[in-house]
């Protein structure tokens, strides 16, 4: 390979290295506080999750549910198993009903005029507030900006939902002049202000669910409200595609109104609390995995960047009862990891994604790194282990039993390649021979495009169907210092060790 190398802007050199559609919109799942467990962190690392949200129960119990929540987030086994997501590489949001939360019940008494005025004519407690009462909003503001403080390591995705009703409606004049979309935004508007004093990054989701469907008319959304857009009327036999539900201009609409920048579609496919009635002992749930896959790839064309479904009743009661739920449908086709892990814990930008069709797994590098360091030409091949360099592993088995199939390459697109024997080291004898290559120097980093021929990873027993995936970077001063060793997931180990299966995940690579 030629020592040569263009150095071009990076955007510039992305679009040129548009080896994949689209990374794909990121994925999460809403899962009930009291559910939340390690076991659901395993599931949802398996099934490719980004996010797991915690999302208290709605309906009557709204303010129960997350006052509880509030406590138990204070808990240290509560923080424990949080850490233990993010350390797994998830993110953690928190989803829920908050109107009777943000403007306190007990003001009533003082401040009638800080509630809504009912079908009757009445000023009533029950469900969130009057929006054209400026003191009532800012205390709205102020209590969300509490939420921001007191939500443990969440993202600067936030999800403070009005009251989960159609009737929660204020009728006094200034309200009643307003839409229910624009009663709302109105509402998020004066929170999102207060909660950027606490946290500037923070974005605060507009809901799209019920009688909020259709877009705002008269009120704009501030910087930081992104759409997300919660489907409940829909029927759960047929794709989302085919009901006047989701209809894509009415969709559209709703996303272009919010700009588009992180809009979200949040499901049902996998709410089991939905399809138990709300009741406990939770049934047995099959997904419609068909409807599933059909309606990600809609959602994905129409151009949501986050796709979400509860996934509520099927915790550890439920796996007791029932066994694992297939979640299969959800799990992106290939890989798309976003952000690698240094040793230290220190996350970078590089992004690692591999597919496969039907004759060749596909793989790229995207490598932040503003000092790239790389072997003299001609020099042999364990030269590169001094210098900067991606490594990605293909297993066939989850214990690295079997031989698995390592392949390490430098940003000048050498190569050093070996079969891993786990407990026993790494034989370089063995030679790739379909891997194609090619790598680019950028400003800020270098890219790594490679390919392989399915044929030769069956040859380490490999279904692509279910393997297993390492992807890796090593970070060396000139010299032949190392500065760092970069993972997809964080190591455990002291020094790094990637050959080992704790740093293996699964994946379906299917053609
Ligand atoms: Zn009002």
């Amino acid at each position: 390979m030629s020592g040569t190398a263009v150095k071009l802007g990076l955007a510039a050199a992305l679009a040129a290295a548009n080896l994949f559609p689209a990374a794909g919109a990121t994925r999460g799942l809403l899962v009930h506080p009291g559910e939340f467990s390690a076991k659901w962190i395993e599931r949802a690392r398996m099934t490719g999750v980004d996010t797991l949200a915690l999302h208290p129960e709605g309906g009557p119990h709204s303010f129960t549910s997350l006052t509880n929540l509030l406590s138990q987030m204070r808990t240290d086994g509560f923080r424990a198993l949080v850490d233990r997501a993010i350390d797994a590489g998830l993110r953690i949001e928190y989803e829920f009903h908050a109107g009777g939360y943000l403007l306190p019940r007990e003001l009533f008494a003082g401040h009638p005029e800080y509630f809504r005025l009912d079908e009757k004519g009445v000023r009533n407690p029950d469900f969130d507030f009057c929006v054209a009462n400026p003191e009532a909003l800012a205390i709205v503001a102020a209590r969300a900006r509490q939420l921001v403080d007191s939500l443990y390591r969440s993202t600067d995705r936030y999800y403070f939902w009005l009251d989960d009703t159609d009737a929660g409606g204020c009728r006094c004049p200034g309200c009643a002049a307003l839409a229910p979309s624009d009663r709302q935004l109105k509402a998020l508007n004066a929170m999102i202000r207060e909660m950027r004093k606490s946290n500037p990054r923070a974005t605060l989701a507009y809901l799209a669910y019920r009688s909020t469907l259709e877009r705002p008319r008269t009120v704009k959304p501030e910087d930081g409200i992104f759409l997300e857009y919660a489907p409940i009327e829909r029927v759960w036999d047929k794709p989302v595609s085919a009901q006047n539900i989701a209809d894509p201009v009415r969709l559209g609409e709703l996303i272009a109104y919010f700009g588009g920048k992180g809009a979200k579609v949040l499901e049902y496919w996998y709410d089991n609390s939905l399809f138990s009635q709300w009741t406990k002992p939770a049934r047995l749930f099959r997904p419609a995995n068909a409807v599933v896959r059909a309606d990600l790839a809609y959602y994905g064309r129409i151009g949501f960047a986050d796709i979400a479904s509860f996934a509520c009743y099927l915790g550890d009661d439920y796996e007791a009862a029932w066994g694992e739920p297939d979640l299969s449908a959800f799990a992106p086709d290939g890989i798309v990891c976003r952000g690698f892990w240094g040793e230290a814990r220190k996350r970078d930008q590089t992004t690692f994604e591999c597919r496969a069709d039907a004759d060749r797994v596909y793989f790229s590098f995207n490598v932040w790194d503003d000092n790239v360091t790389a072997a003299p030409v001609g020099e042999p091949e364990r030269t590169l282990e001094s210098y900067d360099r991606v490594e990605v592993f293909f297993a066939a088995t989850a214990d690295l039993s079997k031989p698995y199939c390592g392949i390490e390459i430098d940003p000048y697109g050498r190569v050093l390649d070996y079969r891993g024997n786990y407990g026993k080291g790494l034989d370089y004898s063995w030679n790739v021979r379909t891997l194609k290559v090619s790598t680019r120097i950028v400003e800020g980093g270098y890219l790594v495009k490679g390919s392989i021929a399915i044929t030769e990873l069956a040859e380490f027993e490999i279904d692509l169907r279910n393997c297993w995936f390492g992807a890796f970077r090593a970070d060396y001063a000139p010299g032949g210092r190392l500065i760092d060793w970069y993972s997809f997931r964080p190591s455990d180990g002291r020094p790094a060790n990637f050959h080992q299966p704790n740093m293996f995940a699964p994946a379906a690579l299917r053609p």
